[in-house]
């Protein structure tokens, strides 16, 4: 076994590797660029190896750099994490010709999977069922509405060494498939700097489910289940279950067996992931072989029971695999989603800053958080905006679920902006509950986008009762704090009225042994809780139901997190609600005049002058953020007044870029 490896990568997969190199007794290095230095993975890692400037393709990507580390601390394997270097078969030769060993597949497995248009051939050579479609290369967009016609609207043109959701395109009709054809190729060409698109069918109503397979360097190979990844946004999973609520025992045996021939006909060998498409009828077709450990991995090892990168380390040392596939048993439930900083309501753009407060879920066998970022820490605009994974897992689905709102209800995180309310919607949706997932649930279930959500007169009520309680031991302490006029004490009050946009419930508390019974309108609602003051976490149960909340004290109220919904309350005695009634609202300043910034970022170009008529819908400028081009355009008809800032300059959130008439 070695004694010590590097980890080429970053973020919560270099932490989550580095953990389990410890519980193995191998040292870790940890490599890091200048915008990494107080990073999470650097911290816990035994060594660290700084490589270079922060943008990834000057540090984190050159091949050099990392085995200049290797050589430098003697690291005997290499582990690449997801993304940067671990698909790529030339950092694999270059370790192999400097006798360090690659934690993942052969070079051979690497470059037969690593293209789209190959990997499918390969596919359908191995007895793989593949998505019907076109495997030449496409010569222009005369030629793709021809091919298109041939399989059958609806098709998606894709870059054959696509990646991450990039250059993708569903198109209905020949004009779509003319325009889908031009697009994918320019952005294929822009991010793989390989311009090949092809054409296949377009499966309507899909569901993304991948096979994990696991194999050695001995010819044994085995499948660990499926994972169903359908909730996905712009083709980018979101939240990710294993098993899948819509397999039956035989498709996944079927879908499992060719995933196994395939890995098994390019020699595979280490933790590899099959992608199919499948239909509502349980047609399956493969989509791609991702030759690496994947972001949703950690599904699969809380229904298993495997630690997929130790068996991956083992495997690159020359083990065999400790079992067959007659050992493989899949127990319970489990569901992961990913937490992004980003906005949710505002189309989700991405988010940068220090994280102000990091107070993830407690971890349990039900619970289980994968990060690379600690309170103080920075979500820097050079990686990816993930923030964590979250893990839960359960005897049943419902219960996997369960767990899931609660952590995600406990989970603090402020700062930056991030995606916990939206991840708490899905899970509250019917159809999510249903397990009737496709591809395009966002889509449809969101069509407006992401606006917040609605509570229910309910879970209302339980926050008003909350908000009540924590107001009242707060009042009540202030009462009873020594030093006060000798003699006098004010009387105890315990009649509140909770204003929550501008309405007043009023709510009565009436202190218990073990909380409070609170009565807000009609009801009295039993609450029952270990809070202390000081706790920014509520947990307790109202009714015995279990409830978490994180409350925020404000110098002028409450602010309430519980089920992805956000409430400001304040908590008066009658006589200041009656004045607060009186007191005339504050109206927020006339923005529709100014073109504000949505995210932090850099501002790319700026084709408007003082003085322009721009008509709406119009492109004002473009802002570079986290390695996405965002174009900011004119929502109507106008006249362009005054410009703020000048291209090249760097912009912070809501900054004024220009100013209409
Ligand atoms: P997976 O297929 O493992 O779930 P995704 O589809 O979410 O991964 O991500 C697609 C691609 O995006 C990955 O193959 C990887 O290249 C890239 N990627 C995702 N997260 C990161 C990250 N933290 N750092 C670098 N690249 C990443
Ligand atoms: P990437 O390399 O970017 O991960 P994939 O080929 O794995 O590309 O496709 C990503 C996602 O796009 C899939 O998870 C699925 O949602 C969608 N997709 C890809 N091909 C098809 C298809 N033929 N029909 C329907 N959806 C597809
Ligand atoms: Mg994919």
């Amino acid at each position: 076994m070695f004694s010590k490896i590097l980890i080429a990568n970053r973020g919560e997969i270099a932490c989550r590797i580095i953990k389990t190199a410890r519980r193995m007794d191998i040292k870790s290095v940890a490599v890091h660029s200048e915008a990494d230095a107080n990073a999470l993975h650097v911290e816990i890692a035994d060594e660290k190896v700084f490589i270079g400037p922060p943008p990834s393709a000057q540090s984190y990507l050159i091949v050099e750099k990392i085995v200049d580390a290797c050589k430098k601390t003697g690291a005997q394997a290499v582990h690449p994490g997801y993304g940067f270097l671990s698909e790529r078969a030339a950092f694999c030769e270059a370790l192999k010709a400097e006798g360090i060993a690659f934690i993942g597949p052969d070079v051979l497995a690497i470059g037969a999977m690593g293209d789209k248009i190959e990997s499918k051939k390969l596919a359908a050579k191995a007895g793989v069922s593949t998505v019907p479609g076109y495997l030449g290369v496409i010569a222009d967009d005369d030629e793709a509405v021809k091919i298109a016609g041939e399989i059958g609207y609806p098709v998606m043109i894709k870059a054959s060494a696509g990646g991450g959701g990039k250059g993708m395109r569903v198109a209905w009709n020949d004009q779509q498939a003319r325009e889908g054809f031009r697009s994918a190729t320019n952005e294929a060409r822009s991010s793989f700097a390989d311009d090949r698109v092809f054409i296949e069918k377009y499966i309507v109503e899909p569901r993304h489910i991948e096979i994990q397979v696991l194999a050695d360097g001995h010819g044994n190979a085995v499948y660990l289940g499926e994972r169903e990844c359908s909730i996905q946004r712009r083709h980018q999973k979101v939240i990710e279950e294993a098993p899948s609520p819509f397999l039956d025992a035989a498709t996944r045996k079927a879908m499992g067996e060719q995933a196994v021939a395939l890995a098994k006909a390019v020699q595979y060998k280490s933790a590899g992931t099959v992608e199919f498409i499948v239909d509502a009828q349980r047609n399956f077709y493969f989509l791609e072989m991702n030759t690496r450990l994947q972001v949703e991995h950690p599904v699969t090892e809380m229904i298993t029971g495997v630690d997929l990168v130790e068996l991956m380390i083992r495997v690159a040392a020359g083990e065999k695999l400790p079992f067959t596939q007659d050992d493989i048993k899949l127990r319970g439930w489990s569901v992961e989603a990913r937490i992004y900083a980003e906005e949710p309501t505002r189309n989700f753009l991405p988010s940068t800053g220090r994280v102000t407060r990091y107070r993830p879920p407690v971890e349990s066998q039900f619970v289980r958080v994968d990060t690379g970022v600690y309170e103080g820490g920075e979500i820097s605009m050079f990686y990816d905006p993930m923030i964590a994974k979250l893990i839960t897992r359960g005897a049943d689905r419902e219960t996997a679920i369960g767990h899931m709102k609660d952590a995600l209800d406990a989970f603090q995180i402020r700062g930056v902006g991030h995606n916990i309310s939206f991840l708490a919607a899905v899970m509250q949706k019917q159809r999510f509950l249903d397990g009737r997932l496709t591809t395009n649930f966002i889509a449809e279930e969101f069509p407006e986008g992401f606006t917040g959500v609605d509570l229910d007169a309910e879970t209302s009520d339980r926050l008003v009762a909350v908000a009540a309680f924590v107001h009242d031991k707060l009042a009540e302490r202030n009462r009873t704090l020594s030093g006060q006029m000798p003699g006098y004490q004010p009387p105890r009050q315990n009649f509140w009225m909770v204003r929550i946009n501008r309405a007043n419930t009023p709510v009565f508390v009436d202190e218990t042994e073990r909380g409070a019974d609170v009565r807000v309108g009609g009801q009295v609602l039993s609450l029952s809780t270990s809070w202390e003051i000081g706790d920014t976490l509520w947990v307790g149960s109202v009714e015995g139901r279990k409830m978490t909340v994180q409350v925020d004290v404000t110098n002028d109220g409450y602010v309430l997190f519980h089920g992805g919904a956000q409430i400001r309350a304040q908590v008066l005695t009658p006589r200041a609600a009656e004045l607060s009634d009186l007191m005339i609202e504050r109206i927020p300043p006339d923005r529709s005049k100014m073109l504000l910034s949505p995210m932090p970022g850099l501002l790319m170009q700026l084709p408007v002058k003082v003085g322009q008529e721009v008509k709406a819908g119009q492109e004002l400028c473009v802002v570079e953020a986290m390695k996405m081009e965002n174009i900011l355009r004119a929502e109507r008809d106008g006249v362009i007044a005054k410009i703020n800032v000048e291209a090249g300059s760097s912009l912070a959130v809501d900054q004024i870029i220009l100013e209409f008439e």
